[in-house]
């Protein structure tokens, strides 16, 4: 760090670290913050009663036919609120995947994970954990179907993908 930043830094505290790869000099806040975001399940309803009952649901716009995963309860392309629920079953495709070995602070609890995408007819792609975190058992074209499974130990119904065997 040049000496005209270290003296400020030295006289009045300014909180400045040097970014290790660039050397740019950062500015980093003194508040650390904590983000839980709220969000209505109002007109969302039928998704959560869908995963009590082992089903996965994405929703459609009846005026345009787009498809919304995770579901909405409006169509932002023609600003309408006519939708329908459609069911994401079947067989679908693995489109990429990852494995997460360093994680985020909130998931520093779970094993090792992998998330995935894959295409489910209708034509809806889902983000979500694999079932199989074994980058040797995962590949791209593979089949995968969607389980509700209940997460632990927090102990609430989500959705992973699951590879199907050959
Ligand atoms: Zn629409």
């Amino acid at each position: 760090m040049d000496d005209a930043v270290n003296k400020v830094k030295e006289a009045v505290g300014l909180p400045v670290i040097e970014e290790r790869r660039t050397s740019s000099r950062l500015w980093f806040s003194q508040r650390e913050l904590r983000l839980r975001y709220t969000i209505s399940i109002d007109r969302l309803r039928r998704f959560f009663e869908g995963l009590a009952e082992g089903k996965v649901y994405a929703t459609r716009c009846k005026h345009c036919g787009t498809l919304y995963f995770p579901p909405q309860a409006d169509c932002p392309r023609c600003r309408r609120s006519d939708m329908e629920w459609v069911e994401v079953k079947g067989e679908g495709t693995l489109l990429t995947y990852t494995v997460i070995y360093t994680k985020p602070a909130s998931f520093a609890h779970y094993d090792d994970y992998a998330v995935g995408v894959a295409r489910f007819p209708p034509g809806v792609n889902v983000l979500a954990w694999l079932s199989e975190n074994d980058p040797r058992r995962l590949r791209v074209g593979m089949k995968v179907v969607l389980r509700v499974v209940r997460r632990l130990p927090e102990n609430y119904l989500t959705y992973q993908l699951v590879p199907v065997e050959d």
